[in-house]
């Protein structure tokens, strides 16, 4: 659906491309051996080819090319045979080599497309341009001394995947489910680990409006947002600003902004460099990248399902919803859960407990289904006990409230407490004729036409038996006896 921002002139459509920053997940980085793992202290983790000493040469880290192909696999993207490293040239204090070595004219892998899901329950493809490896900067530190900045070069050098997309986004929504696409294939590839509260995952979001029908217009970037909700709002101050602004009579001015979360708006940074600006070289101290088709393919044969397959798969297998396959494959833990703990059951109740009892629990207390004290085996459990009558649905409740603060079996918790469900007609039929016995001036008013006391005698039954009356056999004989 696409977002469509009201002016005064008309309806304005918005156009996003993005660039997404990812961390390739590997021990060491892109050109040297140091450690590329997060919260170290400073500097701990520094070669002498990070620090760009001079006459230090790269090597290429093999893990980073293999991560990069297998995310571009993942990408329903070409991998390119040929690649090229290029220094692109600019000054950063946190960049001691003065230059980044980064992909250009041959990045390492082509175009691709994903598939996003979008509110409205339909789908579309994102193209994606390109994906190419490059260097991380270091970081800068100013807030530790009045007068002096310091500089932190555990990330320099640490292996980036920039994913390009088309400009084939077209608003603040579908931008936020190609950001979470994105993330969750990369998370199932395990080439990336997403966080982006730890910048290992960044966005540079480029917008620009339009009136339906026209060529783009001006684009401007909105540089590191880093969280989902920040590239939603950005969007949102972004394209109206553009409006607001075209609309008085003035030009959209191609150039990279900042979105500042505080004050809610984006803010000019730097005019947009033109690619030349750069300088970009093939780099002198690294060959070309040759990659043979038998590496490709031994990295396919080792790919996971991917998200949409196995959303397709648990919809047709399992019978699942669309919106409940989505749910249980958002994360690849979860999925596996979910498939454990609806073996040999039945699988719709399955992804019910799943996911209103189980992942409503996890949430409030903010845990993740990996630290579930319930396992998937011990649900399906469950499960099973509701399936053959042991205990009704409801007493299952407790049951599960109870397994999750135990860690209990199901069966022993239900034998602990004595909560096996009556089926025996007889004892029940009982417990139905005490009601009836004790309750005259409403057996008298149903009798009359009050339909609606029939869930009074039910709940009256349920209660004497402590909730185990199979709830069948007690509707069936309260009508019975009711007439
Ligand atoms: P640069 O090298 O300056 O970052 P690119 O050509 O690589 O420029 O494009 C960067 C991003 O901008 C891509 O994601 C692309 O889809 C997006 N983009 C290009 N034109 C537009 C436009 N008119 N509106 C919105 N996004 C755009
Ligand atoms: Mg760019």
């Amino acid at each position: 659906m696409a977002q469509i921002i009201q002016g005064e002139t008309g309806e304005w459509e918005v156009v996003i491309g993005m660039e997404i920053h990812a961390q390739v997940i590997a021990n060491s980085k892109l050109f040297s051996g140091s450690s590329a793992n997060f919260g170290a202290a400073p500097n701990a983790q520094v070669s002498m080819v990070d620090a760009a000493m001079p006459g230090m040469l790269p090597v290429l880290n093999k893990k980073c090319v293999e991560q990069a192909i297998r995310t571009g696999l993942g990408l329903n993207a070409q991998v390119n045979k040929h690649s090229v490293f290029a220094r692109k040239n600019y000054f950063y204090p946190d960049l001691p080599q003065g230059y980044q070595i980064s992909q250009y004219e041959h990045p390492i892998i082509g175009e691709g497309k994903i598939e996003i899901d979008l509110l409205d329950g339909t789908t579309k493809y994102i193209g994606i341009t390109r994906l190419h490896l490059e260097q991380d900067a270091g970081k800068s530190i100013h807030d530790q001394h009045p007068s002096k900045s310091y500089v932190d070069l555990n990330r320099s050098g640490c292996a980036l995947m920039e994913i390009v997309s088309e400009p084939d986004i077209r608003g603040a929504d579908e931008a936020a489910a190609y950001i979470n696409k994105i993330r969750m294939i990369l998370r199932y590839l395990e080439t990336c680990d997403g966080n982006m509260d730890e910048g290992s995952m960044r966005a540079d979001v480029n917008v620009s409006v339009r009136k339906a029908g026209n060529e783009y217009g001006t684009r401007a970037e909105v540089k590191n947002v880093n969280s989902v909700k920040a590239v939603v709002q950005a969007i949102e101050h972004e394209a109206r600003r553009q409006v607001d602004l075209i609309e008085s009579g003035k030009t959209i001015v191609q150039e990279t902004r900042l979105w500042d979360p505080d004050k809610m708006e984006t803010r000019s940074m730097r005019s947009k460099e033109e690619a030349h600006d750069y300088r970009y070289f093939p780099d002198p101290d690294l060959l070309p990248l040759d990659i043979e088709q038998e590496w490709i393919d031994e990295i396919k044969a080792t790919l996971p399902e991917l998200p949409d397959e196995k959303k397709h798969r648990f919809i047709e297998e399992f019978g699942l919803s669309p919106y409940d396959a989505s749910v249980l494959i958002a994360e690849r833990p979860r999925a596996a859960f979910y498939e454990t703990a609806a073996k040999g059951h039945d699988p719709k109740m399955a992804a019910n407990w799943v996911i209103n009892e189980l992942l409503g629990i996890l949430n409030k207390h903010g845990k993740t289904i990996i630290d579930s004290p319930v396992s998937a085996k011990q649900l399906g459990e469950l499960i099973g006990l509701i399936a053959d009558d042991t205990i009704s649905g409801k007493i299952a409740k407790d049951v599960f409230v109870e397994m999750y603060k135990s860690g209990k079996d199901a069966a022993v918790i239900v034998e602990e407490k004595g909560l096996r469900q009556v089926t025996d007609t007889g004892a029940i039929e009982a417990l139905v004729d005490e009601v009836i016995a004790e309750n005259p001036d409403n057996v008298a008013a149903y009798k009359g036409g009050k339909d609606k006391l029939f869930g009074f005698f039910v709940g009256q039954v349920m209660k004497k038996s402590q909730g185990k009356a199979n709830p069948e056999a007690v509707n069936k004989l309260l009508k019975e006896k009711l007439g």
